[in-house]
């Protein structure tokens, strides 16, 4: 019985991760469960489920749930962020959901690794602000990082053993890799005339053809930034270098990342778009379980079809891929940039094109500091969030 605490319990991860747990009750047990503060969707998680803990980030929302929560449950409820760290590296936790969005993902899901837990890592946004950090606290405890993402995890399971085995730390051309081919389905405006893109609204640029996800990763993969921050994340988890990592517009998302061999194989994995199946992968990982997700039907799929990327179209995906080139400094800069722009993207305060010309700035503005610790890497977030609402201000 592995114990499990899922952070962002309360999102589309969160729900695809439990929805795997209720079908393997005899293998899983909700432990803890943790959110921000939708106290709405958390109560019936927590009459469902029952975890004998449960963290709200947001104290009025702890308060709010603790009250409604029935006593016979027997729930115990926190919210300091000291509690949150000491919830995840407790010795009865056997395995951390790290699903919380955005750079807020950090700190409780690096505590998990540095405790050593089993770790599902789909807050691709800790390992694009802390990549070699968070991979070498991994090496140094013994964690097991096991990709959620649906590329990663495709690209995890397309790998050879040594590397499964050594993630983040192996020689990929010692091991026979040529190049990892990430694919992207290139989003909801992969054919929409350019100039309509200033234009486009948050419904129109969250309305994913293939996937049902959260507001921000959605808008992300409606500029690209999505793949680019999944480049940096291919990056870290599976130590490329540049000329090993490719992005493939694939507009299916049947095929969900390839790798490519020194004797000619491409190694895939396919499956019906549905993030049940990495999360179970990474669960039961190397065995397999029932996930609920239908199989798939090549009859039905008919066509797989392949492009390169238009980074005219995309400029977010270029800025990500440079940013990753340049180092650790320019990756945190342009997450922090990126979240605060899709916010005020979804708050309606800026135009869909202004997302990648106010990262562009910030990328350009804030000054480069050499970061050799998460205080550093958490003081430069700030200073680039500042730059991008102040972008953003002179803007409206
Ligand atoms: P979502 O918006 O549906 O859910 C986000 C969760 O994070 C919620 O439970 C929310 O309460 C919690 N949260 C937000 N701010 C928080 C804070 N400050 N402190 C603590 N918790 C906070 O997002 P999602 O689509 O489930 O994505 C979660 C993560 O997984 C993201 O990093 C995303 O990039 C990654 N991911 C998602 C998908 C997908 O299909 N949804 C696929 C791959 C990777
Ligand atoms: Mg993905």
């Amino acid at each position: 019985m592995q114990n499990m605490v899922i952070l962002g319990a309360t999102g589309s991860i969160g729900a695809s991760t439990l929805s795997v747990i209720s079908q393997n009750p005899a293998e899983y047990c909700v432990h803890a469960l943790v959110a921000h503060s939708n106290v709405e969707k958390m109560l019936p998680l927590c009459v469902e489920h029952q975890p004998k803990f449960v963290h709200m980030v947001d104290e009025k929302a702890a308060a709010e749930l603790k009250a409604k929560l029935p006593q016979s449950l027997n729930i115990q409820v926190s919210t300091s962020e000291l509690d949150l760290i000491g919830l995840v590296s407790a010795p009865d936790v056997d395995t951390v959901m790290a699903a919380i969005v955005g750079a807020a993902g950090l700190m409780p899901t690096l505590a998990a690794v540095k405790a050593g837990k089993r770790v599902l890592l789909a807050n691709k946004e800790a390992l694009v602000m802390s990549g070699q950090l968070f991979m070498q606290a991994a090496k140094d405890s013994g964690s097991i990082l096991m990709p959620v993402d649906s590329e990663h995890n495709a690209i995890f399971q397309s790998m050879p053993l040594a590397v499964q085995e050594n993630l983040g730390h192996c020689d990929l051309s010692e091991n026979g890799v040529s190049h990892i081919l990430l694919t992207g389905s290139g989003g909801p405006f992969l054919t929409s005339d350019l100039s309509t893109l200033a234009t486009m609204t948050p419904a129109q640029a969250c309305n994913h053809p293939n996937w049902s996800m959260g507001p921000k990763i959605s808008v992300d993969s409606a500029t690209m930034m999505n793949k680019g921050l999944e480049y940096i994340e291919a990056r870290w988890l599976f130590n490329t270098k540049p000329s090993q990592l490719k992005v493939v517009i694939h507009p299916q998302s049947v095929i969900h990342s390839m790798v490519q061999y020194d004797d000619g194989s491409v190694l895939a994995q396919m499956g019906n778009p549905d993030m049940r199946t990495p999360i179970a992968h990474c669960m039961a990982y190397p065995q397999r379980i029932r996930a609920g997700v239908e199989p798939l039907d090549f009859f039905k799929v008919g066509q797989l079809s392949f492009c390169e990327p238009d980074y005219q179209r995309f400029p977010c995906l270029a800025l990500a891929i440079d940013a990753c080139n340049v180092g650790q400094e320019a990756t945190t800069v342009l997450n922090a940039s990126n979240e605060v722009a899709v916010e005020a993207f979804l708050n309606e305060q800026i135009r869909f094109t202004q997302i990648a010309s106010i990262n562009e700035a910030v990328l350009k503005q804030v000054p480069q500091q050499s970061l050799s610790s998460i205080e550093d890497i958490l003081a430069l977030d700030v200073d680039a969030r500042r730059y991008a609402q102040e972008a953003i201000n002179k803007n409206k």
